[in-house]
């Protein structure tokens, strides 16, 4: 029996895995959940899953929480997030919540030397060199959540590190795919969190139309696999089957494949180096796949790639810069105060006004993703009449 944590259980990769895990109770028990505002949602959680600790954003939900179930171990806020990070009961720490909000988490995890089911791609942007720095003290393990990061942990079973030539991210090129920059001028909120293939939260579903969740993985891959940026492309697939590729030095690319479905990468972050079946997963049905094509990045029109390359060859705190600046401008985009197109500003603004420095230590990393969400807000007040 695998005990996990679940951080954020009440989102799209939360509830995914709780039907990963509802499918597989003989295998799976789940340790401890957190939520950040929906706590009615949580309180359905733990009547069917029965946690040993809980953990709530808000101070109403928590009172509720704790009235209402007085055996229960709950924790408040972010110092309660990184507490579920510390626990001995679990073997499995999936980190689920959107936003660098993960980060503190997830290096609790590391230093209890458990297994990271990452889904969260934010903590490997914004803190990626302290993580990998962490990961060489502790005897933790990352196994990505991420469906291009899954498939490209996988793909690189079938050679040797040293006989990597490139990976190659594949795209869905989101919502707005193929549009023009006149296009995209007044796009809205409810066109942007359209997604063709996926179902995903709000955040992630904006970053795909900017392809700012491109660019974020891109930077995730680099952390995750220690690859060259230069050795790192990305590729427009729409239909999203491969889900990424690698080519070894003899030019044979080893890619993986299924339909887009989040409970596959999840649950074999779960189990790997074994392989479960589960019957919430699909088999993909080559029959009826008409076509799989492929394209470059509209680089014109779509800058989150681009900005994403510049911040990670840069390096030190850029990348965490890059992430704050798109987190702040996805925010006031869903919330009325810019236009879809000024995202990129606000990233290149940001990023433009940045005194690089190291992020070796939380506190720097801290200090450049808050610094970022200022100046970011600052920029934003510039441009709302
Ligand atoms: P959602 O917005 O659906 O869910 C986010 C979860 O985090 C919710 O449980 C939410 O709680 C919680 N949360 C949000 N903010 C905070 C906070 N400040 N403190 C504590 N908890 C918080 O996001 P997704 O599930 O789509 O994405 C989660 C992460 O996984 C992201 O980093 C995303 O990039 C990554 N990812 C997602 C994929 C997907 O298919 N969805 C694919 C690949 C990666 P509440 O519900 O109470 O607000
Ligand atoms: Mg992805």
């Amino acid at each position: 029996m695998k005990n996990i944590t679940i951080l954020g259980s009440t989102g799209s990769i939360g509830t995914n895995a709780l039907e990963v895990i509802r499918n597989k109770s003989s295998e799976f028990n789940v340790a401890a959940m957190s939520a950040h505002y929906n706590h009615k949602l949580l309180i359905e959680q733990i009547e069917e899953f029965k946690p040993s600790y809980v953990s709530i954003g808000t101070q109403n939900g928590y009172e509720e929480i704790v009235k209402k179930y007085p055996d229960l171990e709950v924790y408040l806020g972010n110092e309660g997030l990184k507490k579920l990070g510390t626990l001995d009961e679990a073997d499995i720490v999936l980190t689920a919540v959107s936003g660098a909000v993960g980060i503190e988490a997830t290096i609790e995890a590391i230093k209890k030397e458990k297994r990271i089911a990452l889904a969260n791609k934010e903590t490997m942007v914004a803190a990626g060199d302290l993580i990998n720095n962490m990961l060489k003290k502790y005897k933790a393990e990352i196994i990505p959540v991420d469906s291009e990061h899954s498939a490209i942990y996988q793909s690189l079973l079938g050679g040797k590190k040293d006989e990597v030539n490139k990976i190659i991210i594949t795209a869905s090129g989101g919502t707005f795919r193929g549009k023009t920059l006149e296009e995209l001028k007044d796009v809205r909120v409810e066109d942007a969190l359209k997604h063709p293939n996926w179902s995903m939260g709000k955040k992630i579903t904006i970053d795909s139309s900017t392809l700012c969740n491109k660019g974020l993985e891109v930077i995730e891959a680099h952390q995750l696999f220690n690859v060259p940026y230069d050795d790192i492309e990305v590729l427009v697939h729409p239909q999203s089957i491969i889900h990424s590729m690698v080519e070894f030095n003899d030019m044979s690319v080893i890619a993986q494949l299924g339909v887009p479905d989040m409970k596959v990468p999840i649950q074999y972050a779960f189990t790997y180096p074994d392989r479960v079946s589960n019957k919430v997963l699909e088999s993909l049905d080559f029959k009826t796949l008409s076509s799989l094509t492929f394209d470059e990045v509209d680089n014109e029109v779509f800058k989150g790639v681009e900005y994403a390359y510049l911040a990670g060859r840069t390096g030190q705190s850029m990348p965490a810069v890059y992430n704050a600046a798109n987190e702040i401008a996805v925010d006031q985009f869903i919330n009325g105060n810019i236009k879809f197109l000024e995202i990129y500003k606000v990233i290149k603004n940001t990023m433009d006004n940045h005194e690089l420095h190291p992020v070796n230590t939380l506190e720097a990393v801290i200090k450049a993703d808050s610094w970022a969400r200022k100046e970011a807000a600052r920029i934003i007040k510039t441009y709302v009449k």
